[in-house]
């Protein structure tokens, strides 16, 4: 029997249709790419949404054509997302941070017949628009005014384009798994792969992030998302925040510590969400200036690991310090080290232990670790295991690609090497092809990096396995020093020592200019392993 409630179907649309009514006047602040703060709401967000909706829909674009955007965090690229799920063609958004050559080959991957783009991106679109011939025409995400001459085709000012629609125009309904977005992974490894959301997995995803444990932002919040558009999914906060009312803050171009800093203390923001990288860009900043920020209350932080000395600065500063963990593949919420009970009463070191870790699932991620051969192992805090992962949001094959990417039992496998306590708190301790094999042990690499960045005149530490021909591969660290500071190895190893297990310390330390990202701002590892593949321990006749 079944049971006898409506047939809702769970549409991304129709969080911007219940945002208008119900949240209409609530504001979205841009710092716009052509300079000046923009202010609208999610009224007119909706309004021009319908708009794009209208103009696509004109140009012929139907369900399942995907329509690209390689744009910044912005007001115009929200409508635009909406736009386009509306008439239920894809959001395909590319980040424009991978090289020409990587654009070029996932957006012949995708087919994408429109690309919506911002004027920063105009000079490297020209160099390899002739290389994407699917694509039907561009829209500049600006007005006539700025709209510079482009070689590109059929080139069009946003806002000119817009003034074409009457907004008379009315979105459609549809199966709740049809394709409303898709989002590449980065492919630091062989091609990039697509995932490809439907709208009903960005819509449970969304209620997931709004629990009180997760992002949770209410009405009365405002969140300022660091993260990308652009970057899996902008973590669900398209969607979420919108869901809630909570106010936006779109950060556009300038990602540095201080325009970063200057629109959280401006627009009094209470959470906000983003990479390492970009939290330390900003307390590097801060801690110079001798800032503060009264009214933040939560930085959530994932994409990479969270490193303790940070998650201290910002306890220090009364600010809740969320780490999360996840991937696009997962639309891309997996845990958050949110504190329950009786953890929520620790404090001091205690305390930091708990936030450092991965955290646990929100209700709708299911996780698991097994062993290479896929037997569960236990959650003891101490046994690692291949970390796997199932829900409604996660996805269980990519785009064009006929490879199972399940187990028997349904789980996607995340590429990542975990601990879970009995408490259910998973720690990471590793990509599995990052970790250091020492003599058939493994060493974690982010358990390294985690303790050297911990060193006061230490910027950005990364850590490789290096070929030794008794141990197989042993650590080598990796240092990018803060400016203006001298520091030597034995500094940093006298720093370390005491606090992991002997086996695990460096056997060598070397200090870079600038440690290398990927485009999504992790350490490239691929490029740190080429260049030291030949390096030579100092030990390693040993
Ligand atoms: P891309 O490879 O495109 O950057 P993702 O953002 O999807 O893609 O990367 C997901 C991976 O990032 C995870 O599988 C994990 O290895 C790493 N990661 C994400 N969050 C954390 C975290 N909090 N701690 C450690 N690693 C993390």
């Amino acid at each position: 029997m079944l049971g006898l409630m409506q047939d809702w179907p769970l549409l991304c649309h129709r969080i911007i249709e219940h945002a208008a009514q119900v949240h209409g006047n609530q504001e979205v602040v841009t710092r716009s790419v052509e300079g000046p703060i923009v202010r609208t709401t999610y009224a007119q967000i909706h309004r021009r949404a319908l708009k794009v909706s209208q103009m696509l829909d004109r140009a012929g674009i139907k369900l399942g054509d995907r329509v690209a955007t390689i744009a910044w965090n912005t007001a115009r690229h929200l409508e635009c997302w909406y736009g386009i799920m509306g008439i239920g063609a894809i959001c395909h958004t590319v980040n424009p941070r991978l090289f020409p050559d990587q654009i070029v080959w996932i957006v012949n991957h995708a087919q994408d017949r429109v690309m919506i783009t911002d004027l920063t991106f105009i000079p490297i679109l020209e160099k390899i628009a002739d290389k994407m011939p699917s694509v039907e025409r561009y829209i500049v995400l600006t007005d006539a005014e700025h709209m510079p001459q482009t070689t590109l085709k059929n080139a069009v000012a946003y806002e000119e384009w817009l003034k074409e629609a009457d907004g008379d125009f009315a979105w459609k309904s549809f199966d709740e798994n049809t394709a409303a977005a898709m989002c590449y992974t980065s492919g630091t490894t062989g091609d990039p792969k697509g995932v490809l959301y439907s709208h009903r997995s960005n819509v449970l995803h969304a209620l997931m992030a709004n629990n009180g444990d997760s992002l949770g932002t209410r009405a009365s919040d405002t969140m300022l998302p660091v993260v990308p558009l652009f970057h899996a999914n902008s973590w669900g906060i398209a969607f979420s925040a919108p869901s809630m009312g909570t106010k936006l803050v779109m950060p556009g171009a300038k990602l540095d510590g201080a325009s970063v800093y200057e629109l959280l203390s401006t627009e009094k923001v209470t959470h906000t969400a983003g990479v390492p990288t970009v939290w330390l860009m900003l307390l590097q900043y801060m801690a110079k200036e001798k800032l503060t920020l009264p009214d933040l209350r939560m930085v959530v932080c994932g994409g990479s690991a969270m490193p303790r000395s940070m998650i201290k600065a910002f306890v220090d500063m009364g600010c809740e310090a969320r780490h999360a963990w996840g991937m696009t593949e997962m639309s891309p919420i997996g845990t958050l080290a949110a504190l329950k009970p009786p953890f929520d009463k620790l404090e001091g070191d205690e305390r930091l232990d708990r936030l450092s870790t991965q955290g646990y699932p929100p209700f709708g991620v299911q996780m698991k670790i097994t062993d290479d051969a896929g037997t569960d192992v236990p959650w003891d805090g101490k046994t690692f295991g291949r970390l796997k992962v199932s829900g409604p949001a996660v996805a269980k094959a990519y785009y064009r690609v006929d490879t199972e990417i399940l187990d028997d039992q349904g789980f996607f496998d995340t590429g990542d090497v975990a601990t879970v306590d009995a408490d259910a708190y998973m720690r990471i301790t590793d990509r599995s092809k990052d970790v250091i094999k020492s003599g058939g042990e493994w060493i974690s690499s982010i358990d390294l990096e985690n303790l050297a960045v911990g060193h006061p005149k230490v910027a950005e530490a990364a850590v490789i396995g290096v070929y030794h021909p008794k141990w197989d591969e042993r650590p080598l660290l990796i240092c990018q020093l803060k400016p203006d500071v001298t520091c030597t190895r034995d500094e940093i190893l006298q720093y370390m020592d005491g606090k992991i297990a002997k086996w695990w310390m460096p056997d060598d330390i070397v200090f870079v200019e600038a440690i290398p990202h990927t485009a999504t701002g992790k350490i490239l590892k691929t490029a740190l392993r080429d260049q030291f593949k030949t390096y030579s321990l100092p030990n390693a006749a040993a």
